[in-house]
């Protein structure tokens, strides 16, 4: 499902942090609040390093600690980034609603299984502290974890 060349896609990325508008920062957040305690989810559609349109996608879970992307949401947002837009799926988020922005064990197990590891970022919004959500973006390429900085327009930069 990946489709450019892992080598030099690393390279690329370590130099580029990955830009989100503030509309679609601030979209993510409020969907992390509407849906507390339990955690939400969904999908970024992207092209290169610019996030271009935020995916709200329904936890099939509905659990406070787990997240699964309802299948249907993620047919319907893939119809949509790669089919309809030619974008690519550039990051899935999903909520720690009381724990810090950082992937668990579980997190980065099931983004390796799911194959969207080699080539899509994970994004976390922590409600830890419910008045200064904090959100970073990982990669998880076989299993290790590395930040990639987040870039909100208006030059805000978050986590590394
Ligand atoms: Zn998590």
């Amino acid at each position: 499902m990946c489709s450019f060349h892992y080598e030099a896609e690393v390279t690329f990325r370590l130099a580029m942090p990955f830009h989100l508008t503030r509309i679609q920062y601030d979209q993510i957040v409020a969907q992390a609040r509407d849906e507390a305690p339990l955690e939400c989810c969904g999908i970024v559609g992207g092209r290169g390093d610019q996030a271009q349109k935020v995916y709200a996608a329904r936890n099939a879970d509905k659990s406070r600690v787990h997240y699964t992307i309802e299948p249907k949401d993620m047919l319907d947002a893939t119809r949509d980034i790669e089919d309809v837009n030619e974008w690519e799926i550039s990051a899935f988020f999903h909520s720690h609603p009381a724990s810090d922005a950082y992937p668990s064990p579980t997190d980065v197990r099931e983004a390796v299984q799911s194959g969207y590891s080699e080539c899509s970022r994970f994004i976390i919004v922590s409600l830890l502290n419910p008045e200064k959500p904090v959100m970073r973006c990982f990669w998880l390429r076989g299993g290790i974890v590395s930040e990639e900085a987040l870039v909100v327009a208006g030059n805000e930069r978050l986590g590394a």
